[in-house]
């Protein structure tokens, strides 16, 4: 018997405790100082009860149980839902402070019906098998001009009548004035952006040229939730905004949102994906973003109320009591996301769309597709990531995504590494203290 390859053992912070988590076998203990690191010397305690659990095992028969995971996870595909991305422009009114599509903006193509008509003939015919949906991207979807508004109302009407279901990603601005076309609709929800409190959204949110965008967001949401649509409020984080993220969940909490059955929130980290930032030192890594976050639920643990960050698995492992199914990809381009845009051209997800060079095919005015490109795309887990094959977190963090690992790498095949073991840490630490404290006290 050897300790599993899916063992993840991290310390949990301020705790004499160690959380042992093995996707595979689907266990995860808290275990205290002595048994932990028994465990790292690769002499257990308590070998018995660690094999019943699958930490430790015999390799061949765990290589079994990896394989055939895999092969249910990867069949588990089929019958996956397909969300399906049109960009019916990538102009924006907004010239936010952080925008990765500045720098590109491929010109419009022809007439936007015919190009958004030819859009719902290539879903007809490509995904005529698959659970689907389409969201409505950009650039700003939901313009203030009759040629956006034309187009949404198309694309209202295009979807509902095919029984789909329509998601819109906006910045807000004129969205309480679409909210009578969109009732008509079959929305699923609608991704919304604050940025914070008052002041900090409007200074790095404002209109082109200038111009406060709070209140008519805000606006928008109000209208959304009491028409019963959904709303799914974003916020991009970088260490400008953090501090000021409690100012706006307490906002959220005051207005009732929080307590309605149709508000959910998300956060995005502010990220160096396509280009260098006017400001790169705002940024935060992948981890500090976390730890930040979680000194700031520290001080104010309302901020709870409006967010609950994953911290990886452990915010799933303790509400519900147990591991999620092993994650051997978490990147869903090609294989559940595809991007379209009103050149007629398709992309692999939303994070390179109207990039140049990242096109992998056109549904208009002829179709086509580079089935290479697709498959690199579509293969790609934690098993043809050959810097992945050896990594204990592979089943928490997936590979990470592919846009990032080609633009650091040059391939869509490498790492786009996860601080799992560290954030695992930080989610126990917040989620678990009921179950931290009778042991911290105990032995
Ligand atoms: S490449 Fe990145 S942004 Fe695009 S689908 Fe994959 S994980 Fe998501
Ligand atoms: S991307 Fe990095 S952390 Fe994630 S599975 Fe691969 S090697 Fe491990």
């Amino acid at each position: 018997m050897q300790s599993s390859k899916h063992n993840i053992l991290t310390a949990v912070p301020g705790s004499d405790r160690w959380l042992l988590v093995n996707l595979l076998s689907g266990q995860a203990d808290l275990l205290g100082r002595e048994d932990a690191e028994a465990l790292q010397r690769g002499t257990p305690r308590n070998p018995d009860e660690l094999a019943a659990k699958g930490y430790l095992v015999d390799a061949d028969e765990e290589a079994r149980r990896y394989d055939k995971a895999h092969r249910d996870f990867v069949a588990g595909h089929v019958t996956d839902e397909v969300q399906l991305f049109y960009v019916p422009s990538y102009v924006c009114n907004f010239g936010c402070s952080y925008c990765f599509q500045d720098e590109y903006a491929p010109a419009q193509g022809a007439n936007a019906d015919v190009v958004l008509e030819a859009f719902f003939a290539y879903v007809d015919d490509v995904f005529a098998d698959r659970k689907k949906y389409v969201t409505l991207f950009g650039g700003e979807p939901l313009l203030g001009t009759p040629a956006a508004r034309h187009i949404v109302e198309r694309m209202v009407i295009g979807t509902r009548t095919r029984g789909l279901d329509l998601a819109i990603v906006t910045n807000g601005y004129h969205l309480a004035s679409y909210v009578p076309l969109l009732q008509t609709g079959r929305i699923r929800e609608v991704q919304v952006t604050l940025d914070g409190s008052r002041a900090m959204h409007d200074k790095r949110r404002s209109l082109k040229g200038g111009g406060k965008t709070f209140d008519p967001v805000v606006a928008g949401i109000d209208a959304c939730l009491a028409a019963g649509i959904s709303v799914n409020l974003r916020t991009v984080v970088d260490k400008e905004n953090l501090e000021d993220f409690a100012q706006l969940a307490h906002f959220a909490i005051d207005k009732g949102w929080t307590e309605h059955a149709l508000f959910k929130t998300q956060i995005g980290r502010n990220y160096e994906l396509h280009h260098c930032q006017t400001a790169n030192s705002r940024l935060y890594t992948r981890l500090s973003l976390w730890e930040d976050l979680a000194k700031l639920i520290d001080r104010d643990p309302e901020v709870l109320r409006f967010y609950r960050p994953a911290f990886s698995v452990s915010k799933f492992l303790f509400d519900e009591g147990r591991l999620p199914d092993p994650l051997f990809d978490s990147c869903p381009a090609t294989k559940t996301e595809w991007a379209f845009d009103s050149t007629g051209t398709i992309y692999p997800c939303t994070a390179n769309v109207g990039k140049s060079g990242e096109a992998i095919g056109t549904f208009f005015p002829s179709r086509s597709l580079n089935q290479g490109a697709v498959d690199e795309w579509s293969g790609r887990d934690v098993t043809a990531i050959s810097g992945c094959s050896t990594c204990s977190q592979q089943l928490a963090c997936g590979g990470g995504c592919g846009a990032v690992s080609k633009n650091q790498a040059g391939t869509v095949r490498a790492p786009d590494c996860r601080p799992v073991k560290e954030l695992l840490g930080l989610g126990c630490a917040l989620y678990g203290k009921r179950e931290l404290e009778p042991l911290s006290q105990g032995t």
